[in-house]
């Protein structure tokens, strides 16, 4: 069963630079594998990719414009993660979808 809808997961766009400042975060990538016939989650998969630092309102910014490029950016303050989400059809479906082909 996927976890869906951490209540402590806030898009980045929503959490100020404010909340960020001064702390370190681990930068994690999601790839969702999506069912190609209700393109919601198969699977996923997590990847961490590094550390940074939000020191300054330019590291804030630099987190911002690199966000179009991925689905969505999401931050967990509390548990100091930032999660880059993006997705992929790896050519699979739900069981429970096969019938509505
Ligand atoms: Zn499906």
């Amino acid at each position: 069963m996927i976890r869906m809808g951490n209540p402590l997961k806030r898009r980045l766009s929503d959490v100020g630079f404010e909340e960020l400042e001064g702390k370190t975060f681990e930068l994690v990538l999601v790839v969702e594998m999506l069912c190609e016939v209700c393109e919601e989650p198969l699977r996923t998969g997590e990847r961490s990719l590094r550390r940074i630092q939000t020191l300054s309102k330019e590291d804030y910014q630099n987190l911002l414009n690199r966000a179009p490029a991925h689905d969505r950016v999401e931050v967990d303050v509390e548990d100091g993660k930032i999660y880059l989400f993006d997705h992929d059809f790896p050519g699979d479906i739900h069981p429970e979808c096969i019938g509505r082909l």
